[in-house]
């Protein structure tokens, strides 16, 4: 029997480095894991540099490469994958931005970078993309409400450049600066012009709504300007369809990895009650791969919250919601006819509170694998596995060869 489906399914995060707390342990290899470890006891199980050893990668990048799009090629910065994330289709060439709704003082200091937290922007959204007009420097823009205070804006138009600094000024109490041009290159400066005019309209229409006002009322900081940044262009991507012969669904609460499926082709499936934090509904989550395998070949998920524990350096967190996760996919073992290969998108240790570029675990299990001796699923066990120390980009490969569908080289 060969498998004809692929579940991948990314633990963001999951990989750490020993911790005292566990007496030299990993949160994975502390964890009570009885699932993930039957899985790596059935599968072929390894170690993987997602992008390449000694490179620390981020999210973005490393997911990039896990679906086979090399980022040394692919990646065009934040941005783009954020907008195409938060609803925003990208079509080449567009330049794509993060935004934060923040607050700023009479002095014109910010005072709050996330506006307090600000939850539900939708009619500051719309009354943006009511209100700024564009049209002087024949530049057209969407604007789309994110989670929380975040947003993305993008620009189309011709000559547009993507090398431009950031208004954020990164520390509070300070003026957000001009966005400027980061070369000679013309098309950048017209990019920095377009992005201070965007701002300064912005900035008027959200001074006087009345959602701001009411806020002030209530004596809460208002969401009155916009800050801008991860500036990126967006490139061409192959669809994942034609790369790999499979129709397939992404399921990620974070918009820059659902982002990121986007730019390639899958379908993006929203799943009501995940949040991309430890707080995310798993068995929600679970339910929808299993749904979606009805009509598709491949389904790439993400769960983040592991990630998020690592960079705030709470090792028990991470270790429960390692357990958590684990508790949650058994039903991903039942599914026939299916390959199942689960993994990370980097290290993100706790002593460290950031990625590192340590390799991750992986193991691919299902019809047809060559299972190894590997009983456990951890960053030391899998060490000893049968794909040995691999690359983000063999993985696509590996997987479509073990269902059948790659092509021979040579006679
Ligand atoms: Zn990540
Ligand atoms: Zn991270």
């Amino acid at each position: 029997m060969t498998a004809r489906k692929i579940v991948y399914m990314v633990l963001d995060g999951i990989s750490d480095r020993p911790c005292p707390q566990f007496g030299g342990l990993t949160p994975l290899q502390a964890a009570r894991t009885p699932v993930l470890d039957r899985f790596a006891a059935e599968g072929i199980c390894g170690i993987m540099d997602t992008i390449a050893p000694g490179v620390r990668p981020g999210s973005d990048t490393a997911h990039l490469s896990l679906l086979g799009y090399p980022p040394e090629r692919y990646y065009t910065g934040r941005g783009p994958l954020e907008a195409e994330g938060s609803g925003i289709h990208m079509a080449p060439g567009m330049i794509g931005f993060r935004c934060n709704f923040a607050t700023i003082d009479r002095a014109g200091r910010i005072i709050d970078r996330r506006a307090g937290r600000i939850h539900h922007t939708e009619l500051l959204s719309s009354a943006i993309r009511e209100g700024v007009d564009l049209t002087a420097h024949d530049v057209a823009f969407r604007f789309e409400s994110g989670a929380g205070h975040r947003a993305a804006l993008a620009f189309a138009g011709e000559g547009l450049g993507d090398r431009v600094s950031s208004n954020d000024p990164k520390a509070e109490g300070r003026e957000p600066p001009a966005i400027v041009p980061l070369t000679d290159d013309p098309a950048d400066k017209r990019t920095a012009d377009v992005c201070n005019d965007f701002i300064r309209q912005s900035r008027q229409i959200l001074l006087d709504h009345p959602l701001n006002l009411e806020r002030l009322e209530q004596g809460l900081p208002p969401a009155n300007i916009l800050l801008l940044r991860g500036a990126g262009k967006m490139g061409h991507f192959e669809p994942f369809s034609e790369r790999y012969g499979l129709s397939g669904s992404v399921i990620a609460a974070a918009t820059l990895i659902s982002g990121i499926g986007m730019v390639v082709g899958l379908e993006h499936i929203p799943v009501p009650g995940t949040t991309g934090s430890v707080d995310t509904d798993l068995d929600a989550k679970v339910a929808a791969v299993v749904r979606e395998l009805e009509r598709k070949e491949f389904v790439l998920v993400n769960i983040k919250g592991a990630d998020e524990a690592g960079h705030d350096g709470k090792a028990e967190e991470k270790r429960d919601f390692i357990e958590a996760i684990d508790a949650a996919i058994e039903p991903l073992g039942a599914i026939e006819g299916c390959l199942l290969a689960i993994c990370s998108d980097h290290t993100t240790p706790c002593s460290i509170g950031d990625h590192s570029a340590d390799p991750v675990p992986v193991v691919i299990r299902g019809e047809g694998v060559r299972a190894d001796r590997v009983q456990a699923f951890d960053e030391i066990a899998c060490a000893e596995g049968g794909l040995n120390r691999i690359r983000g980009g063999d993985l696509m490969p590996i997987l479509l060869d073990l269902i059948n569908k790659t092509h021979k080289y040579g006679a």
